[in-house]
């Protein structure tokens, strides 16, 4: 295959910086990486990959349609690869306007960006080009026990301020690509978990708490479902997608592990029981730190997502089933303390915990 240039946004993020070492690390392609560096963004998970030739950098905002543009002029890129967002569902309800600026404005201009660059190309060059926007199943809303899966099919329910803007986004692209014709691909994927998650999401909050002896704390009763897909197969979905997902489709992307979130938490105790014994005081198992707190304003119920397009159409199907992915991610965290000392944390004391 020849060598592509691929455009990244969001890249210092947890899953733009799993799809950077993914390509870099399995491929020839060249990598550039445009990202404002906001609190979630850390250049240190991008440390295995940073010597690589094939790999560049710039701190630049998605709504900066000045700098989008010398970009483009300058790097030509076969392929865009959108991620960069604000992604947490707590601060888009207590603070939404970074939300309705990064995501919706954002994208608006990364779009007027791509539209006149790809204007400008010839031939294959235009042919192949792929505006790729990197989205979530939070806009379809939630389901209740008995209900089918999210298909691509679904209409949109968005219910936080985060999955309305990511909805708003979805639909400027596809207006992108049905009244002016640049080709577009959507994926819409389930929860991500696995190592250089930022500490305010469930799964590294129950095991960076755990291990400090604090409180884990859970939303409400605990039983809503989320469909978990470890981080480094949704980066390999994304690559093939990008390079084999045809224009103006939309794919589905999930792991087919429907886990209530007390059932993650307990999941990860037992796995902290058993690598690292506890040592605090009148605590034998971690699960015992499990406190419940008041549930989240509007919190979904269930999400299960329906990828057997994206396995029909290109082949692709997670490899880490939900205890592999675990234990991963748990002992990555107990070997990674001074990559969660270093991540910038806004939050204190690791109190949110949303999925
Ligand atoms: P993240 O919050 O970890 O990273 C987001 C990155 O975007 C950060 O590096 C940040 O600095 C950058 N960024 C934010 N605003 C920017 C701006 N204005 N200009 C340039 N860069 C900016 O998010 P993530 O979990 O890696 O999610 C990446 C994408 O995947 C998002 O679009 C999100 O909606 C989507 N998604 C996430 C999940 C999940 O479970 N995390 C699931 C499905 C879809």
């Amino acid at each position: 295959m020849a060598i592509k240039k691929i455009l990244i946004t969001g890249g210092a993020g947890f899953i733009g910086s799993a799809l950077i070492r993914y390509i870099l690390s399995n491929t020839g392609h060249i990598v550039k990486n445009i990202d404002k560096l906001t609190y979630a963004g850390n250049l240190e998970s991008l440390k295995p990959i940073s010597e690589s030739p094939n790999y560049f950098f710039e701190q630049i905002d998605i709504c900066d349609a000045k700098s989008i543009n010398r970009v483009f002029k300058k790097f030509q890129p076969d392929i865009l690869l959108h991620l960069a967002a604000e992604s947490h569902v707590d601060n888009s309800i207590n603070d939404p306007g970074d939300f309705i600026q990064t995501n919706i404005i954002g994208t608006f201009t990364l779009l007027q960006q791509s539209l006149s660059y790809w204007r400008g190309l010839s031939g294959d060059k235009k042919h192949d080009f792929r505006f790729h926007h990197v989205s979530t199943d939070e806009v379809y809303g939630d389901l209740n026990k008995n209900e089918a899966l999210f298909t691509e099919k679904n209409s949109y329910k968005p219910s936080s301020p985060y999955s309305a803007s990511k909805a708003s986004s979805d639909h400027l692209v596809r207006a992108w690509y049905r009244t002016y014709g640049l080709p577009i691909l959507i994926t819409n994927c389930s929860n991500n978990y696995g190592p250089y998650q930022f500490p305010e999401k469930l799964i590294p909050v129950v095991i960076l708490n755990a291990i400090q002896g604090k409180s884990i704390p859970i939303y409400g009763d605990g039983q809503q479902v989320r469909d978990w897909l470890f981080v480094d197969d949704h980066a390999c979905a994304l690559f093939e997608s990008a390079l084999l997902g045809r224009a103006g489709e939309t794919y589905n992307i999930g792991g087919h592990n429907e886990i209530k979130n007390i059932d993650v938490v307990h999941g990860i105790c037992k796995i902290l029981d058993e690598l690292l014994p506890s040592k605090i005081n009148n605590i034998k198992n971690y699960k015992e730190l499990i406190t419940f707190v008041d549930d989240r304003a509007g919190h979904d119920i269930r999400y299960a997502i329906d990828s057997s397009k994206i396995k029909k159409e290109l082949g692709w199907v997670p490899i880490e089933t939900f205890e592999t992915g675990l234990r991963k991610t748990v002992k990555w965290y107990l070997e990674n303390q001074i990559w969660c000392e270093n991540t910038k944390i806004k939050s204190s004391n690791f109190k949110s915990m949303g999925e």
